[in-house]
């Protein structure tokens, strides 16, 4: 199992993926998105040699307000031509994975209204990744439309789609983080992982909330989970992110 820790999509990417490869995590969550870490001012040489420097790997991550579910066609299909311009850059960064965020209608849409939405979208995302030598993973975000059920229709019926398991999400609306595991564990190849009460999502440091992250790692352990595990943490400071850095080494080595 690696774990990794983000860019700042709005600060100076290189300084971040730096601090990384000091604090020797695995590997680099590229949050490609508005507006510093954007295709027109990435410099991509730079990039692939810090991350060689600290032999560090990368997973990409496209912007989280991306508008694959929009009712609107023409915003829909905007939507994919802006993923495709990050794809070429994640290509070129070697990068194997991305993250493709959930997006939801307004709710006088049904959910099965947007669940057809971003199948549509999805659909045609994954037929161009190929292109680019890359594979798509599907996060759920953090509504109550982001549950089992509609997370199971996209999944199935967008062949080559992987599962991106947030599992702070996964913990809201009185979900059951394991039930996602077990339903998904075969869609599984990437994580997020921060606390929060159940409430909010509130990408707390590990231990600061109500998520029991032991009973979690047991049920991924039980699966044979062994990739990539984002702290994807806002709050706190350096020091509890690297506290949880070193609790989930811990943890998972003793399970
Ligand atoms: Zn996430």
């Amino acid at each position: 199992m690696k774990i990794g820790y983000i860019i700042h999509p709005r600060k100076d990417v290189i300084k971040r993926i730096e601090w990384i490869g000091k604090h020797k995590f695995d590997f680099v969550d590229l949050f490609l998105e508005e507006d510093i870490a954007v295709p027109e001012k990435i410099n991509i040489a730079q990039v692939k040699s810090i991350l060689k420097k600290y032999n560090l790997s990368a997973v990409g991550h496209t912007a989280w307000y991306l508008p694959i579910g929009s009712p609107i066609k023409l915003i829909r299909e905007c939507a994919i031509k802006e993923a495709e311009r990050y794809f070429k850059i994640f290509r070129q960064l070697k990068v194997e994975y991305v993250t493709i965020h959930a997006f939801w209608p307004p709710s006088i849409f049904s959910d099965n209204e947007g669940v057809e939405y971003q199948i549509e979208t999805l659909k045609k995302l994954v037929k161009i990744s190929r292109n680019y030598n890359l594979r798509l993973m599907y996060e759920p975000i953090d509504t109550e439309r982001d549950n089992l059920k509609n997370v199971s229709k996209i999944l199935s019926n967008v062949s080559e789609l992987y599962f991106h398991l947030d599992i702070g999400h996964a913990n809201l609306y009185k979900k059951k983080i394991n039930d996602f595991i077990k339903k998904f564990h075969k869609k599984l190849v990437h994580i997020h992982l921060h606390d929060n009460h159940g409430k909010e999502d509130e990408h707390l440091p590990l231990g600061k909330g109500n998520i029991d992250i032991e009973k979690v790692i047991r049920e991924l352990r039980k699966y044979d989970y062994d990739g990539t595990i984002t702290l994807e943490i806002f709050k706190g400071n350096n020091k509890d992110l690297l506290r949880s850095k070193d609790k989930l080494r811990k943890l998972w080595n003793s399970e």
